[in-house]
């Protein structure tokens, strides 16, 4: 037989049976109570006191609670382990309710929708995502619901699941939704589990799809909603979605912006984290990425903006050349800067504030902040008045005062809000007749107490007589039992304490009905005024979004000018020549982190007439990878309008870059390093255009020197002749400079060293030619190794190097000495294997072909 549980349990247990995936908040009065598992696990991931409460039958139920007005600290902890939280309330008035109070779930709560202000990431977006498959189209919709910002594209062709994953990589979703079935999905969630683990993935089940339907009409007009019919659906389902979570229905979320692939250059989720753009590698966080470097922002909507502008640079010259125009006139104008600099330190979040007022969540504060931060658009628009280029000039039109709204906030409410909007002292004196009568009642009711007491002294001759209040008599008179024999017969006794009794009169019952309705109106006035605000900045908060949005940009051209002025960056040229030309150029995020050293410029040249690869031999540690990031990060920077650190610049925009780095940390995701590189690599060759920039540090690393020195050599061969992108390639085999001879568009470049006896010297200077030592035994030698491990290394190596002189890996014969000297130091399986790849025409191979012949070798081992 099944257990009854006590009517509120059987009433819990009713709203858990529809919500089995998420942990239930369930309101008991000032609390919020979990039962059963949820309790368990809530008290486990919380720290709270696991107790029980009596279920009816003698049967004890595991319980816990937090106090309601701090769940949001709780709630937010429980989202950041991974959980939803479905918030159940009481839904009629305790004193009205017959029987058991009804209870219903107001919202629930998922990583992409929280909105506790201390569980969002200040300057990045906090994106819900949803995926949707229709007829060989994939679309991902993405929603900020905390900034009302809503995106979508579209992936087709057999190349769609990689581009949502570097679209989501770029997103760093907080969730993703899944609507219905997506082919392919078990690669995306494992790139999710490698790339993004906080990413929660939630399965829509069964939606309403005539309810969606209608939510998309309702909330989007015929010309806003997206051409694509697959776009269409998925906006649907993620509005359904948040109808069924938030239960609100979200008109702040107002504008669809299409992310069309083809706009901007393209930067895959490798690309992305190699370069350090807006996450390190080491832990994922800002410190030392090229973001880091520009973000001179002073609001968190343009520290937003600007994270965007770096993770999709533009491919329109038009619109790169609106930006720098932006940056030179304020280059220009430094008085103009710093007071913009100064009047946009007193911008709030105000973006996110709206989101507040939109789902009823903003309180008094949040009102003067908004109030503060639009206060000083008048003077914004007011500097911005003169500036001529495309944009300042923009903005400074777009730009709206809103002085409806700063008048009410500034006439209602007073300066120094409490935090709750439930409690009073938010409304200023003089705005409202009826609150300002109620509260001289309050006020002069300490008054009148004070008479009362007095008079009643006299009357009575006790003079210790007093007039208290508690939250369950009211107001009495207290008199100590020694003077009870004085009370007057009009006094009734209410209650007697240990060395005192206290009495109400009909004239103090009178006076606290009095007050006590004064105080109660009060709040709820306040309250009800406080509301009806929130509701008439609700009705204008398109308009203020359109405010927001001219900020965020404005503080991001004056941040990336920021930056331009303290480091001296150049406006780069645009050319359409397909040329990429850097004087003096310098990394952007390594000059910020040395020490006492100089960062030692360089040039760079890439064309399609004679420079289309460049092979960078050097020794290790000696500044190759930091020369070819410099080119890209410095191609970056000016598609994304900025200036870049460099004497001059050239720069045709770029419209993909690639980049196949060390791998070492992949090692954790099980693949071998090796593995890892050749996947990328294959990546590179299937999706490079004549138009993109590939950086490659030495491919091939991760096998045995002939291998990967084979692989190297016939992936720079396949770019030259297949591919034509501009290619930046470093390596340790020296053998591959022999490539330029043979090749017009191959340029070989080193890093100069200086050898000083035994030591060298880093120069840092990239100059033309091959290098022919790699010096990797001085590196050794630097690092500390002991001299008797650097001698025998360097006997090894005058061994080896005996040896790798018979064969010409170049021609792939072998040489006169090579047929004639019997090579003691190499052993039988190494001769086979050499004698297979010498047989292997490597101007034919493709790299699958090189992949499956290297496991062939590998087998033989
Ligand atoms: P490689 O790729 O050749 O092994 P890196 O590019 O990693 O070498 O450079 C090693 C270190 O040398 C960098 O961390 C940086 O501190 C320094 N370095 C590189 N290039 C320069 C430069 N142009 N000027 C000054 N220091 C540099």
């Amino acid at each position: 037989m099944a257990v009854s549980y006590t009517p509120m349990l059987e009433q819990y247990r009713e709203v858990k049976s529809k919500h089995t995936n998420e942990i239930l908040f369930f309101r008991l009065g000032d609390f919020y109570e979990m039962f059963f598992e949820d309790a368990e696990v809530a008290s486990r991931e919380l720290e709270i006191t696991l107790t029980s409460r009596d279920g009816g039958h003698d049967i004890r139920v595991p319980m816990c609670g937090v106090p309601f007005h701090a769940a949001d600290n709780y709630i937010a902890k429980l989202i950041n382990k991974g959980y939803k939280v479905a918030i159940c309330e009481q839904v009629e008035d305790p004193k009205q309710a017959k029987g058991i109070v009804r209870r219903e779930v107001i919202k629930i709560i998922t990583p992409g929708t929280i909105l506790t202000e201390s569980s969002l990431p200040d300057k990045a977006n906090n994106y819900l995502a949803l995926l949707y498959e229709e007829a060989d189209e994939l679309c991902l919709v993405a929603a900020d619901i905390s900034t009302g910002e809503c995106i979508w594209a579209i992936f087709s062709g057999s190349s769609r699941i990689n581009g949502v994953c570097d679209q989501l990589f770029r997103l760093l979703p907080a969730e993703l939704v899944l609507a219905g079935k997506v082919e392919g999905f078990s690669v995306i969630s494992s790139f999710l589990a490698q790339r993004i683990p906080a990413c929660a993935i939630t399965t829509l089940a069964n939606p309403d799809l005539i309810l969606a339907s209608e939510l998309l009409n309702k909330h989007f007009s015929r010309q806003e909603l997206p051409s694509n019919l697959s776009a269409q659906a998925a906006t649907s389902y993620l509005l359904y979605y948040l109808h069924y979570t938030l239960k609100s229905d979200l008109s702040h979320i107002n504008k669809l912006t299409r992310i069309n692939t083809q706009d901007y250059l393209i930067l895959d989720a490798s690309t992305l984290r190699n370069l350090e753009i807006t996450r390190n590698m080491r832990d994922g966080g800002r410190k030392d990425t090229l973001l880091s470097v520009l973000d001179f922002t002073k609001t968190a909507m343009g520290g937003r903006l600007l994270k965007k502008w770096l993770e999709f640079p533009l491919l329109n010259p038009i619109n790169i050349v609106r930006r720098q125009d932006a940056i030179a006139e304020l280059l220009d104008r430094r008085m103009v800067r710093e007071e913009l600099k100064e009047l946009l330190d007193n911008v709030y979040d105000f973006e996110r504030i709206l989101t507040r007022i939109e789902v009823g969540s903003a309180n008094a504060r949040d009102l003067t902040a908004l109030k503060t931060s639009l206060t000083v658009m008048p003077d914004i628009k007011n500097k911005l008045q003169d500036c001529h280029s495309d944009i300042l000039s923009g903005i400074a039109r777009k730009i709206s005062t809103h002085v409806d709204v700063v008048n009410m906030i500034e006439t209602a409410i007073v300066d120094n809000p409490p935090f709750s909007v439930r409690d009073g002292g938010l409304i200023r004196p003089g705005y409202d007749l009826e609150l300002d009568e109620l509260r001289s009642i309050a006020r002069d009711s300490k008054q009148w107490i004070q008479e009362l007491e007095l008079r009643e002294r006299e009357k009575t001759g006790i003079k210790s007589l007093k007039v208290g209040y508690n939250k369950v008599f009211g107001y009495y008179l207290e008199v100590t039992h020694a003077n009870t024999g004085a009370v007057p017969p009009n006094y009734v006794r209410k209650q007697t304490l240990v060395n005192a009794e206290r009495y109400i009169t009909p004239e103090l019952k009178d006076f606290e009905t009095k007050v006590l309705g004064a105080q109660e109106k009060i709040v709820n006035i306040e309250y009800q005024l406080f509301t009806a605000i929130r509701e008439y900045i609700k009705e204008r908060i398109r308009e203020i979004q359109q405010t927001a949005r001219q900020v965020a940009q404005l503080d991001v051209i004056v941040s990336l000018t920021e930056a331009a002025a303290r480091y001296n960056y150049v406006r780069p040229i645009l050319n359409n020549n397909r040329e990429l030309i850097i004087k003096d150029g310098r990394h952007p995020v390594v000059e910020r982190l040395l020490t006492g050293e100089m960062f030692v410029p360089n040039d760079t040249e890439l064309n399609h007439r004679d420079s289309e690869i460049i092979i960078i031999t050097g020794p290790n540690m000696a500044g190759k990878s930091t020369y070819m990031r410099q080119v890209a990060l410095l191609t970056i920077m000016a598609q994304i309008g900025s200036f870049v650190p460099a004497r001059e610049a050239s720069i045709c925009p770029i419209d993909r870059i690639f980049t196949r780095v060390g791998a070492s940390d992949d090692l954790a995701t099980g693949q071998s390093t090796f593995m890892v590189e050749m996947t990328e690599t294959a990546q590179i060759i299937k999706f490079a255009t004549a138009n993109s920039l590939i950086i490659l540090d030495e491919i091939g690393r991760g096998t045995s020197t002939f291998d990967g020195m084979s692989i190297a050599r016939a992936v720079v061969e396949y770019i030259r002749d297949k591919v034509r992108a501009k290619t930046l390639f470093a390596t340790h085999y020296h053998e591959l400079t022999e490539l330029a001879e043979s090749s017009k568009v191959i340029k070989n470049y080193s890093v100069a060293v200086k050898e000083r006896g035994n030591d060298i010297v880093f120069l840092r200077r990239i100059i033309p030619g091959g290098a022919d030592k790699s010096y990797g035994i001085h590196v050794a030698q630097l690092a500390g190794l002991p001299k008797r491990i650097i001698e025998r290394a360097q006997q090894i190596l005058q061994e080896l190097e005996q040896e790798k002189g018979n064969y010409n890996v170049v021609t792939g014969h072998k040489t006169e000495s090579a047929k004639t000297t019997a090579a003691a130091t190499v052993s039988l399986f190494s001769l086979s294997v050499v004698d297979e790849l010498l047989g292997i025409d490597v101007m034919t191979l493709t790299p699958l072909e090189a992949l499956n012949t290297l496991y062939k070798l590998q087998n033989q081992a």
